[in-house]
């Protein structure tokens, strides 16, 4: 059974974080070639890692899980508390790093944002910001030492090859296909909380 998990984990996004998937990578179908690189002004990933620590010290952490990336909350957290803020980078094609804006727009946000995993039943839901990106709010009261977590359902409109879920939330949907396939659900889950372009979709 355990051997089994391991073979299905080995196939999940370099993201994955405790159980945690990304379909950041699985929607490009990029499974095993995803690797993390640094943005255009930093070096090394691990300075841009370091500098978005600094910035967020005492608030949250990037740190290394076996399958990649993940957030910690420092301190805690209020329910409505916003949480972190992300800016756009840049403007690409999807792919195993993006975040989708608009029906036609995916774009590479920064650290820390970059490194939230997805849950089914995430603690952040997001808000359209000014940086061409979203906030991060908290959905409940998140205590100091927790993993953050969003639903990507409410960002991406399409997400393919996600086939199996592995949040471990009580209420997960397995097989994640995006707003398109669970918008009725995440629209009653999250409310406010959702792409503002996916308010124009059923
Ligand atoms: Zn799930």
């Amino acid at each position: 059974m355990y051997r089994r998990y391991l073979l299905k984990r080995s196939l999940l996004p370099k993201r994955s974080v405790q159980g945690t998937t990304t379909p950041f990578f699985l929607a490009s179908n990029q499974f095993s070639s995803a690797k993390h690189s640094p943005t255009p002004s930093f070096s090394t990933l691990q300075d841009e890692i370091d500098e978005a620590n600094d910035r967020y010290f005492g608030e949250l952490r990037i740190e290394k899980v076996p399958f990649g990336y993940g957030l910690v909350a420092s301190r805690d957290f209020r329910k409505g508390d916003k949480v972190m803020t992300s800016k756009a980078i840049e403007e690409r094609p999807r792919d195993s790093h993006t975040i989708q804006t608009s029906d036609n727009t995916h774009v590479l946000i920064d650290l820390p944002s970059r490194f939230v995993n997805h849950a089914c039943d995430p603690n952040l839901g997001v808000r359209d910001n000014d940086f061409q990106a979203y906030d991060f709010y908290a959905l409940n009261d998140i205590h100091q030492g927790e993993d953050l977590s969003f639903d990507y359902e409410s960002t991406e409109y399409e997400i393919e090859g996600f086939e199996k879920c592995l949040c471990g939330k009580e209420r997960c949907r397995k097989k994640l296909g995006g707003f398109k396939k669970h918008g009725d659900i995440v629209k009653k889950l999250y409310g406010q909380h959702l792409a503002k372009y996916l308010n124009t979709h059923q």
